[in-house]
């Protein structure tokens, strides 16, 4: 299903040598699957051969908009050519409009810049512990936090502090302490681990990094009202959930239920520029005093220009009723082949953890089978294949995903 064309201006070399200069010259912190691409459109990448696929990984929904959107290309040529970098010494003309329309769309009163997924993380954990110190009243130095088994949350020293993926942790000891961890969903469980010095809940609503995991129904709600009877901040990563994936702004949508803290990364950045913030209300985000946290890029003009035309994207809503109308595509493509080849499917909007049979093939394996078909896609967790294409895909762009997978799952058997 690959499509071969030529590429005017792609490079002028073969993809194992850019393969064998990234495997001699970058640390292996990464596997990936043997595709060098040079350039991107909407929904579609081309490798330096002129090949095409379908992009089915989208950045880990970092390209929620595809690749090159044409309005937030605009809006960043535009913004390159005038200021880029002012660090937060002083004020710039874009921070303040795009921390306005951010908290408009997520219902808060603040937001908290930052660049990637992580440092939101970091400091959503740190604002926590500081409004339990200051405000909630908790003693100094026992502030725990209750982390779900199976997380994902970045790559810090801290946050690996509470990973259960071994091959995420080993090797990075000693950990950060003051994290508590429980089976995600398992809503007595979390109640149990709540004390007096518990300052947070930090979930993903959705799993996305274990498998696309979605809790069991009424969970959230359920997490929403024990952080209120329990003086808890809710706070919810919705670094790779949010901005439009599960056909809602954000997954929390999904149970109408809006937590203390989001923590927005990925898509905030359009796929163009690392963009990642926390949103709050006055009450919480005021415990941060100047000196007290901060980020050289964070809220740089050209991030913040990025980032309001994401926003003013979303509150259009467009991409959400996309997500929500391909979803169903996706879903009632995929569904057909559980129990033969795929053991189950879960979907929520745009986004799908298909789980492989693991006597067929591995995951790994059957994403390089989809790729031979013009798929690019990526194993998640061992069996699972996370789907999770652009928003701007359209139907016939997934007819292609479903045939390929059609097709790879009968090549199996
Ligand atoms: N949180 C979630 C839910 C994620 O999926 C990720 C990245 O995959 C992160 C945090 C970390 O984001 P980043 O890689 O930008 O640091």
């Amino acid at each position: 299903m690959a499509i071969t064309s030529s590429v005017p201006g792609s490079v002028a070399t073969d993809s194992l040598t850019h393969i064998e200069l990234t495997e001699d010259f970058a640390a292996h912190n990464y596997h990936p699957l043997r595709v060098v691409i040079s350039h991107g459109e909407g929904a579609w990448v081309t490798d330096v051969e002129g090949r095409r696929y379908l992009d089915c990984l989208a950045g880990y929904s970092a390209l929620n908009f595809g690749h090159g959107h044409p309005r937030l290309l605009a809006r960043a040529h535009e913004q390159l050519d005038r200021l880029t970098l002012t660090s937060r010494a002083f004020y710039n003309d874009q921070l303040g409009p795009f921390s306005r329309d951010l908290a408009d769309l997520t219902g808060k009163e603040m937001i908290l810049p930052m660049n990637t997924g992580a440092e939101a993380v970091e400091t959503a954990i740190k604002v926590a512990r500081k409004w339990g110190y200051l405000v909630k009243g908790v003693p100094e130095n026992q502030a725990n936090i209750i982390a779900m088994e199976g997380n994902f949350h970045g790559r810090t020293t801290t946050i690996v502090s509470f990973s259960t993926d071994s091959v995420a942790t080993a090797g990075y000891a000693p950990y950060t302490p003051g994290f508590r961890l429980v089976p995600f969903g398992d809503m007595a469980a979390l109640e149990a681990a709540i004390d007096h010095s518990t300052v947070a809940v930090l979930l993903e609503p959705i799993q996305g990094e274990s498998g696309v995991i979605i809790p069991p129904e009424g969970y959230l709600q359920q997490v929403r009202s024990l952080c209120n009877r329990t003086e808890v901040l809710m706070v919810a990563d919705e670094i790779q959930s949010g901005l439009a994936r599960t056909g809602r702004t954000f997954a929390c949508d999904h149970e109408d239920v809006v937590p203390d803290v989001y923590i927005l990364g990925k898509a905030l950045g359009g796929g163009l520029y690392p963009v990642s913030a926390i949103a709050a209300d006055g009450d919480i985000l005021s415990v941060i005093t100047p000196g007290t946290h901060g980020s050289t890029f964070g809220g740089n003009p050209l991030a913040a220009a990025i980032g309001r035309e994401v926003v003013a994207m979303l509150a259009e809503g467009e991409f959400q009723a996309r997500a929500q109308t391909l979803g169903e595509v996706l879903a009632t493509g995929l569904e057909p082949l559980i129990g033969d080849g795929i053991d189950d499917v879960r979907s929520r909007g745009l986004w799908a953890g298909v789980d492989i049979n693991p006597d067929l093939t591995t995951g790994r394996h059957f994403c390089e089978e989809l790729m031979k078909r013009g798929i690019l896609a990526k194993e998640a967790h061992g069996q699972t294949v996370r789907l999770a294409p652009p928003l701007v895909a359209t139907v016939e762009d997934l007819d292609l995903l479903l045939e390929a997978f059609r097709d790879a799952v009968a090549s199996l058997s």
